[in-house]
This record gives C-alpha cells, sequence and structure tokens, in this order.
C-alpha cells in the first residue's frame, strides 16, 4: 500500500477512483479514448475482489473480444496477486450467452449439449426452409434472409416480435413464417445460430422469473467495456440483468461508436441515465496514452462530427521533441507498403520492437500488399482479429478453382469448391466419386468425369457436376491464350463463386468480394497463373509470429481498445477511407461513423503516427487518380508534418473539401521509381510516372494519365502489342475493351491494360 490506500487505487487519479469506488448503483463513465476506461474497469473488479464485496462468480464482466477478456483476467490477477481462475462470467456477451444457455437450455426447448451452427450451416438451413416453403431460392437468396434474421435478433427480435409490415418483408411477405420456420427447424436440430445465443436467453428471462431471479441474485456486480457498441439484444439483456439490483458499470465512448453497420446503437450510451436512474456519470478528461501532436489531431478531427455528447481531453505530455502527425504520399499501394516496409525497418534498428508498431487498414483487401512485402522483406508479422489474407476463406477457395483449373489432380482443391457455391452435389454423389477415385486410384476430377458418363447417379446430381466439369476443361483451355488475370476473373464469375458472394447479405460479404478483387490485382505482378500460385504457397509458408516480437496487422475495427507506440495508417484517398460504401448507404452518418473510425486509428498511438495516401489505386479492377482523404485536411496544421515533400503546401487548413492541399499532383515524391516492381508493373497497365526529371508535374497531365486504365485513349486503326497475342490493329473500342485483328492470333477481344501502343 501506498499513502493508505492499496497500491491498485493510488495509480489512479481522482475521477477514476470515484469510478472506482462507486460500487452502489449505476455507474456510467463516458470518456474519450486513453483515458483509463479499461483501466478503471478492471482495477474496479481487483477493488470488488480485495474489499470482498462479492466473490469471483458472483461478477459479470463484458468485454469486446475474446482476447480482451483474457487481458482483462490477467491484469486482475496482477492487481489482487495471484490468479483470478474462479471468474467465470468474464467475456464477450457471446460467450456469456452461451454459458446460461447451456444451463438452462430446455426452458427454450434445446438440450444442453446443442450446437452453434456456423454461417455455412445457417445457410444451408435457410435454404431448406425456403424451398420447403415452395419459394423459388434463386430469387429469394437464403443469404439474404439470413441478412436479415442477423439484424432481427441483433433487434432482439423472434419472429413472434416481428411487427406486422416486417413480418411481411421477404419471400412475398412471407419474412415471419419463414423466420418461424427456421427457428423450428434449429430446434429439431437441437442447434442455435450466433444471435440465438442472447436472444434465447432473454426470452428465457422474461418467461422465468425464478431463473431471471437467480441470476439478478448470483450477479452482484455487473461491467461493460466499449458499452458505446452494444447492440439492442445485448442491452436487453443487460437491462434485466440489472431490474432488481443496478449495480452495473458501464464504460464507453461515443467518439469510438464504429459497429453502426453491424446493429450497435450508440443511443445505449445517452439512454442509460434515463434507464437507470440515479445513475452516476463520471468523465474522465486526462489521456495518459498519447502525445499531444496525437490526441491534439485526434480531437481535431472528430470535432467534425455533428451530435457529439462532448468532452474534453487534454494530455500531460509535454515532450517538446515529440513527433508531430506524419502525413505521407506515395505513388500507390505498392508504394506504400514499401515506404512503410522501411520505415519499420529503421525504427527497428533505432531499437523499436515489433510488437509496438501496428498498421491499421480500412479495408482487410488493404492488408495483401503489405503480408507480400513483409515476407519479401523477412519481417515477422502477425494479423489481428482475423486470417491472414491468403488463408481468408473466400482467398482459399479461389485458389483451390485456379489450382483444380491448372492441376486436374489436386483433389483437396477440387473438393473444397465441387459444391461451392451450392450445386446439389450432396454427400451421396462425392462419396460415389471417392470410391470411383480410390478403386482405381485416380484423381476425383477424373472419376468423376468417368462417373458422369455413366447412370450411376441421379441425372440431376450427374448434369451439375458434368456441368462442372466441363466448365473446368473449358477453362485449361484458355490458359494458354487468355492472359492469366482475365481468366482467373472468368473463372471466379463462370462458377457462380462470385454471385455467390453478390447474394450475401451479411455485413462481411462486401468486404470478401473487395478481396476477391485485390486477389486478381495481385496476380498482375506475375507472368503466369502457375507463377503466382508458387508465390502464394511461399507467402503462406512463412513463419508464423506466434509469440515472436512481430509487427501487428489488423483493420481498424480490430484496433479498437488497443495501443502501440507507432501506428501507420495506409489508404487515406476518397472511396477508401471514408469508405464508399459507408458513403453510400448511411449518408450523413455513415461518414461520421468513418469519422469516429478514424478517430479510434489515431487514438491507438502512444508515440507517432504516420498516415499514408496513394495518388493511385485500383478499384473495381480499374486505375484511378486518388483523391486524398476529407480527413487529411480536417488534421490540424500545427499538428502534422507533410513528410518528403519537394512542394510547397501553404494553406493549412480552412479549405474546402475538394480545394484539398493534398492534391496529389503536388503531393508526390518521386524517390524510387525505376525499381524493378515499378517496370514489372508498367506491363500491366499501370499508370505511369512522368519520366524522371520532368518537373514541375501539372496536375492535369496525371489525370489525364491515369485515365488511359478507366477509358481507352487508343483509336482505331492503330497498331497495338498484346503480351499474349502479339501485334495487331484495333478495330473496335468499347469503353475498356478493344476488339484487336492480331496478325496471327485473330479477332480477339482484350483489356486495354493489356495492350501497348506499338
Ligand atoms: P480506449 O478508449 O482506447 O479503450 P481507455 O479509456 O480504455 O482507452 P485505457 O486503455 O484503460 O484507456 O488506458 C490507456 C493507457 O493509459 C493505458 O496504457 C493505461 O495503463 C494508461 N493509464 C490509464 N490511467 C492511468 C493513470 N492513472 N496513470 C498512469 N497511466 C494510466
Ligand atoms: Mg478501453
Amino acid at each position: 500500500a501506498r499513502g493508505g490506500w492499496p497500491e491498485y487505487l493510488a495509480d489512479l487519479n481522482p475521477e477514476q477512483r470515484a469510478a472506482v469506488e462507486a460500487l452502489d448503483g449505476p455507474v456510467l463513465v463516458l470518456a474519450g479514448a486513453g483515458t483509463g476506461k479499461t483501466r478503471v474497469l478492471t482495477t474496479r473488479i481487483a477493488h470488488i475482489l480485495a474489499s470482498g464485496r462479492a466473490w469471483p462468480s458472483q461478477i459479470l464482466a463484458v468485454t469486446f473480444t475474446n482476447k480482451a477478456a483474457r487481458e482483462m483476467r490477467e491484469r486482475i490477477g496482477r492487481l489482487v496477486g495471484g490468479s483470478v481462475e474462479g471468474m467465470p462470467w468474464l467475456g464477450t456477451f457471446h460467450a456469456i450467452g452461451t454459458k446460461i444457455l447451456r444451463r438452462h437450455a430446455e426452458l427454450v426447448d434445446l438440450r444442453s449439449d446443442f450446437t452453434i451452427l456456423d454461417t455455412d450451416d445457417q445457410i444451408r438451413l435457410i435454404k431448406q426452409v425456403i424451398q420447403a416453403d415452395g419459394l423459388d431460392d434463386k430469387r429469394w437468396p437464403a443469404r439474404q434472409f439470413a441478412g436479415r434474421i442477423d439484424h432481427w435478433k441483433n433487434r432482439g427480435l423472434m419472429p413472434e416480435d416481428l411487427s406486422e409490415g416486417e413480418g411481411r418483408t421477404f419471400g412475398n411477405g412471407r419474412g415471419r413464417i419463414l423466420y418461424a420456420a427456421y427457428q423450428e427447424r434449429l430446434k429439431t436440430l437441437n442447434a442455435c445460430d450466433f444471435g440465438d445465443l442472447l436472444c434465447h436467453v432473454i426470452k428465457l428471462f422474461r418467461k422465468n422469473h425464478d431463473v431471471l431471479a437467480d441470476f439478478q441474485g448470483r450477479f452482484r456486480f455487473m461491467l461493460v467495456d466499449e458499452y458505446q457498441d452494444t447492440n439492442v439484444a445485448q442491452y436487453l439483456f443487460l437491462r434485466l440483468l440489472a431490474q432488481n439490483n443496478p449495480n452495473l458499470c458501464c464504460v464507453g465512448d461515443d467518439d469510438q461508436s464504429i459497429y453502426g453497420w453491424r446493429g450497435a446503437e450508440v443511443d445505449n450510451i445517452l439512454r442509460f441515465e434515463h434507464d437507470f436512474p440515479g445513475a452516476t456519470v463520471i468523465r474522465l478528461e486526462r489521456n495518459y496514452r498519447s502525445t499531444a501532436h496525437i490526441l491534439g489531431a485526434a480531437s481535431h478531427l472528430i470535432a467534425h462530427n455533428d451530435g457529439r455528447l462532448g468532452k474534453t481531453l487534454f494530455t500531460e505530455a509535454d515532450d517538446p521533441d515529440a513527433d508531430r502527425v506524419a502525413v505521407r504520399a506515395s505513388w500507390d499501394s505498392e508504394e506504400e507498403a514499401r515506404q512503410i516496409g522501411d520505415e519499420i525497418e529503421a525504427l527497428q534498428g533505432k531499437g523499436h520492437s515489433l510488437d509496438q508498431m501496428a498498421i491499421l487498414v480500412r479495408a482487410s483487401f488493404q492488408m495483401r500488399e503489405f503480408e507480400d512485402r513483409f515476407v519479401t522483406l523477412g519481417l515477422p508479422y502477425r494479423v489481428i482479429g482475423g486470417p491472414r489474407f491468403y488463408e481468408r476463406m473466400e482467398i482459399r477457395d479461389a485458389l483451390a478453382y485456379f489450382r483444380a483449373t491448372l492441376q486436374p489432380a489436386d483433389d483437396l482443391a477440387f473438393e473444397r469448391i465441387v459444391n461451392k457455391p451450392k450445386r446439389g452435389l450432396g454427400e451421396v454423389t462425392l462419396k460415389l466419386v471417392h470410391e470411383q477415385a480410390r478403386a482405381r486410384n485416380i484423381p476425383l476430377m477424373q472419376a468423376a468425369s468417368d462417373l458422369v458418363q455413366t447412370e450411376e447417379m441421379r441425372p440431376q446430381a450427374r448434369n451439375s457436376l458434368a456441368g462442372v466439369l466441363k466448365s473446368f476443361s473449358r477453362w485449361r483451355d484458355l490458359i494458354e491464350t487468355l492472359p492469366h488475370t482475365e481468366l482467373a476473373e472468368m473463372i471466379l464469375d463462370e462458377s457462380g463463386y462470385t454471385e455467390m458472394w453478390q447474394n450475401d447479405r451479411s455485413p462481411d460479404a462486401p468486404g470478401r468480394l473487395e478481396n476477391l478483387k485485390e486477389l486478381i490485382r495481385s496476380m498482375e505482378e506475375f507472368d503466369t497463373l502457375q507463377g503466382f500460385l508458387e508465390h502464394v504457397s511461399l507467402v503462406m509458408d512463412a513463419d508464423r509470429a506466434d509469440g515472436a516480437d512481430a509487427v501487428n496487422l489488423m483493420t481498424l475495427h480490430s484496433a479498437k481498445g488497443l495501443e502501440f507506440d507507432t501506428v501507420f495508417l495506409p489508404g487515406w484517398e476518397e472511396g477508401l477511407f471514408p469508405h464508399q460504401r459507408a458513403l453510400d448507404e448511411g449518408g450523413r452518418s455513415g461518414l461520421e461513423e468513418e469519422r469516429r473510425l478514424a478517430y479510434v486509428g489515431l487514438t491507438r498511438a502512444r508515440d507517432r503516427v504516420h498516415v499514408f495516401f496513394a495518388s493511385n489505386r485500383r478499384i473495381h479492377g480499374m486505375w484511378q487518380s486518388s483523391v486524398p482523404s476529407r480527413f487529411l485536411d480536417e488534421l490540424p496544421a500545427e499538428h502534422v508534418d507533410v513528410v518528403e515533400q519537394n512542394t510547397n503546401y501553404g494553406g493549412y487548413g480552412g479549405r474546402p473539401y475538394g480545394a484539398s492541399r493534398f492534391d496529389k499532383a503536388e503531393a508526390f515524391s518521386s524517390s524510387s521509381y525505376t525499381t524493378p516492381g515499378w517496370q514489372r508493373a508498367q506491363k500491366s497497365g499501370r499508370p505511369q510516372r512522368p519520366p524522371q526529371g520532368r518537373a514541375p508535374m501539372i496536375e492535369g497531365e496525371l489525370v489525364a494519365k491515369s485515365v488511359t486504365a478507366t477509358e481507352s485513349l487508343f483509336s482505331v486503326g492503330e497498331r497495338v502489342f498484346h503480351m499474349k497475342f502479339g501485334y495487331g490493329a484495333i478495330s473496335q473500342i468499347d469503353g475498356n475493351k478493344l476488339t484487336i485483328d492480331f496478325e496471327k492470333a485473330g479477332r480477339k477481344r482484350v483489356l486495354d491494360s493489356f495492350v501497348e501502343r506499338h
């Protein structure tokens, strides 16, 4: 103990201490990033335990991720000196819901050993329900309905709770009936989907007052981190438990609410005082995490949002040598990855550990470029909150298609995608194929093509399988003639794989489609599909950095609550960040959520932040000159350094968006454009840098250059060279597609990005 206080209390400021000690009654800690909210929660638990107010098993503590739960458990252990094995109710809402449900499954007609369905199983089940109802599942895709069910369950709505109007959405007005039938099927299968884990518990609490009373009595203290991102179902769950014994302490920051797209309701914070009368509201204002420059930049940026609760934030950090937020332009994402890789190595050279560096991207597809770069440099890295790029489900599926095309004997690849998307090739069919293959010791695909020429299978399965095989052989025939990126795109389109994700209404589907596009993009750096697949296997084989000192790579969404010495924020360009989807779907509120995400990103850093934007980026398969993010203009000049610029920016701040001081014509630096990577990329239609020495650059020129990729600047009659087909003359132009009469290969339709002027 120090100064009469237990050690753990002596380390807190007066407001934090008040939040820790206000054990009775509802408490809301509303405070900005890095003010110690999570630390308050952890200390509060330690305090409850140390003062003997409750046993570990009487505390309910909710974190946003499993990782956060593990960390909290460790820290509490350190504070109270010893292990806290007995904190069974510390975890995510899902984990806690599952635990409660297992104990009382029979009350919602399940058995305690119920299974939790993964998304694939869920989709299959929904599809059956739709078909059983006599509806056409092409017109009413199961994935779409899955998204809707998710949305309902986020709001705690079971079939019987739907409003008239909502009950009549989907499937010719049969939404509620289908939803009810799906729930029935789950019950029969003794299964739950993710949303059920809380919805069932809410229902069970409402119907069984004795059970609710039992849990209300058990949980003497309840604590919730990241409260701004709870959804309605989670809120209802808490409110039920807190009815008679409101020792509920929630901590959150309305400026960090970033899961609105997944059903989170920042209103839960706003109505806390109303729903829990007599609540103590505590505000923390001192930020302990970041330098004054970082905090100044973040605060200034977030001030552009309307409708905030408004908070004061200050820091006592006053290091006169602290770095300003560095803003840096690059030519494209490859150069961006190179610059970040160089910077990481430079920091490492000065003794900084890799663990303390993080790259936070807006969209998961951006990771690909960094992962490739790190493997080249031999820099260990880990991806937090998700798989590595090439290990993502959609990427593995796509790679399986390519492998099965190139290599008909690749059984694993074939097996993975033969029924993905669903083609009615059930277990019976596949078993047959397997048996045939084993019996004759031949690859699955060969066995399958034998089988479809016989009467062994039901006609439907036979036709379906024959169709897949035919597609594969057609694709295989094109390997020599079609540029490999076009072939890859064709495979994903014709197989129905892309469409499967397009029909998917779950929140992660658009990200998966972006990843698939990035996969195709990354192939351009290679000459053949074969060469590309070899590269991928090298990357996949790269050492796992588990436990070792490694750079952290993650999305901004996964970075919530974390902190690092150095943070890299790439891709600050309009359309990427703020993301186009958020702008399209969410209007002003979508933009504000993006800005909160930027705030989260900046405030993860203790000592230094590097923000990047690339002047050119491929979006939807086409090179576009990018517009610097409006968020760059929202950073205050006094806290920002524009790094490595050869031109003078002037005119900081106050300029309306559109006349950005980061306009790329002024902004990019020209340090490294003769590298091999660049030469390689020229072939694939990447916009070209102006020749060295031709300065200064005029903006219009650059724009015109990048337009070549979007709208063809070739003219009819022009003689051109194509990598695969050789020389020819253009006979027709249709956007970026050219019809060319090749001297050897005859008339072909190709993409302009594969053609060079001769
Ligand atoms: P976020 O909003 O990002 O989740 P937070 O409010 O939860 O942030 P914490 O992560 O709890 O903030 O704390 C931020 C950093 O400040 C941590 O490194 C923490 O240890 C440190 N910190 C918090 N309070 C104090 C204090 N009183 N004295 C010293 N360091 C502190
Ligand atoms: Mg926190």
